[in-house]
């Protein structure tokens, strides 16, 4: 993966080499940072690059870094204005993934989450899938339980909290499995290491609430909204059981990274048909219109880097 030419560091945009920490950093050893996850989709028509909700991105990034007591000084307005003029330094001109960043920086010894300081950084790179087989996925329950919102908020998007993903992640990469699907304390289905789930049964479309230890995804966000206004559907927010994703019409994986995540397979079971369903097929098509700013409803989601709104 090629490195991007520069990053925002701190107050200011700096060439990437430049945009080091050193070893005592707390963030580095603590896992006290929080991070974002936003793409931008090109639009070959209009010859426009959109980022997707960049607002509340970054309103959840914020949020995330108030759950670790931390104070930036920039708003969320300010770090798309930031983020705006970083992507047209690095002049991208294809689909891109922007990854904001925020650590304690200091190099200290000492555990904790007060008489520490953050700053916030942002890099942009090219980007194009996260999941290999977006079409198609086959997916294990995991045996490591989803962090629960009194040990680490799976609310915020933590730093040192992503340990519980990659665990789930390569245990299930490495058995031959494209993703992890993660239960929480109670039993019940959480998410993927990187993807909120939906299933559909019995002709409803149902969600994990935002209670049962999940991150609050925008993408799942942008799904219930599609879902409902669009594709006219009932969605409901409920805890799900393990065995009503083995019985399921349908089910997929929604992220940011991952985008629309049809899931075929579970554990060793057919999913539905086996192959992607029609709901899923249908929601993935105007998923992507969508985020290439091609549907008028929806573009005020869609911020233009190089043009005007
Ligand atoms: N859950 C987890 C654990 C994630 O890391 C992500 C990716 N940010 C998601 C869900 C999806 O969130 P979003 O749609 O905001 O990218």
């Amino acid at each position: 993966m090629p490195l991007p030419k520069y990053a925002y560091f701190g107050d200011k945009i700096v060439p990437y080499p430049d945009a080091k920490v050193g070893l005592l950093t707390h963030g580095l050893n603590y896992g006290t940072g929080v991070f974002g996850g936003i793409r931008g989709y090109w639009n070959e028509e209009e010859k426009e690059l959109f980022i997707f909700r960049p607002l509340d991105h970054f309103q959840r990034f914020l949020e995330s870094t108030q759950l670790l007591r931390m104070e930036l000084p920039q708003t969320r307005e300010e770090a798309v204005d930031i983020l705006l003029e970083l992507i047209r330094k690095e002049d991208l001109h294809e689909d891109i993934y922007v990854r904001p960043l925020a650590f304690y920086a200091d190099e200290i010894i000492g555990v904790r989450l007060h008489n520490v300081t953050p700053i916030m950084t942002i890099s942009v790179l090219p980007f194009g899938r996260y999941i290999d087989k977006e079409e198609g996925a086959h997916v294990m329950f995991s045996s490591w339980r989803r962090i629960d919102d009194n040990m680490i908020p799976a609310r915020g998007k933590i730093t040192g909290a992503y340990v519980n993903s990659a665990l789930a992640k390569s245990d299930a990469n490495l058995a031959g499995f494209d993703e992890a699907i993660m239960i929480n304390q109670d039993g019940h289905i959480a998410e993927g290491s990187a993807e909120n789930v939906f299933i559909l049964r019995k002709g409803k479309i149902v969600t994990p609430p935002v209670t049962d230890n999940i991150l609050e995804g925008i993408t799942r966000n942008t799904m219930i909204a599609l879902l409902r206004d669009e594709l006219k559907m009932e969605v409901v927010e409920r805890s799900i059981d393990k065995s009503e994703v083995y019985l399921a019409e349908e089910a997929f994986m929604v992220a940011t990274g991952a985008q629309v995540v049809a899931i075929t397979r579970i554990d060793h079971r057919k999913l539905g048909s086996g192959s992607m369903g029609p709901v899923t097929q249908k929601l993935r098509d105007l998923y992507f219109n969508v985020v290439r700013g091609k549907v008028a409803k929806y573009r005020q989601w869609c911020q233009p880097v190089y043009g005007k709104k």
